[in-house]
């Protein structure tokens, strides 16, 4: 599909070795995910090599690139501005580095968020960020672990870790996190069958 291999040097200098070792990291993550999960390999790969791709620690420099990009900066974007570089990396993705497939865009927007209904390939790069070999918090072996038996119980166990960790933070909250990790604590089977049962 698409050679990214020219692009390094060019990402590296946006975002900095470390955060560049990051996304090799998680691009790695990610193609194991969806070798397990039997899905795309190769989007995987794109999508986690450039999930953080707009990624600039300045954050005047951040926004500057938003509006230069006519990304307008929503509610959410100015409370939660650690949301903008997803956002700005999808316009990168598609203008510098030339990827249209949607799929591998949404990856990019959510991977920070996440959203109710999230396809396969998003659920892997926000899952592939989260576990990355050098993530180290309490919680984060579970987190491995569920990824590789179930997408969906994983995205509710690390939507509520995050959830949990921007309340103890004090953080604002962007609302599309509440909507998945209510939508993924519906997923369990039994919890529909009973709500199921109890509209009755
Ligand atoms: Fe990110
Ligand atoms: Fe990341």
């Amino acid at each position: 599909m698409n050679n990214l291999n020219e692009f390094e040097s060019e990402i590296e200098s946006r975002i900095g070795n470390k955060r560049f070792l990051h996304t090799l990291r998680v691009r790695d993550t990610a193609v194991e995910l969806a070798k397990i999960h039997g899905e795309d390999e190769e989007k995987a790969s794109i999508a986690g090599f450039l999930h953080d791709c707009a990624k600039i620690k300045d954050i005047n420099l951040l926004k500057f690139e938003a509006k230069k990009n006519d990304l307008l900066l929503t509610q959410d974007m100015v409370k939660a501005p650690q949301i903008i570089h997803s956002h700005l990396g999808a316009i990168f993705a598609n203008k510098l580095y030339g990827i249209d497939d949607e799929d591998i865009l949404n990856a990019i927007i959510y991977h920070t968020t996440g959203r109710p209904n999230m396809s396969n390939l998003e659920k892997i790069i926000f899952l592939a960020d989260y576990i990355e070999p050098k993530r180290n918090f309490p919680g984060v072996e579970k987190a491995r672990e569920l990824a590789r038996e179930n997408l969906d119980k994983a995205m509710y166990f690390a939507l509520n870790n995050t959830l949990k960790f921007l309340v103890e933070e004090n953080s604002y909250i962007v609302i599309e996190t509440v909507l998945a990790r209510n939508f993924y604590g519906e997923m369990d089977l039994w919890k529909l069958f009973l709500n199921l049962f109890l509209q009755q």
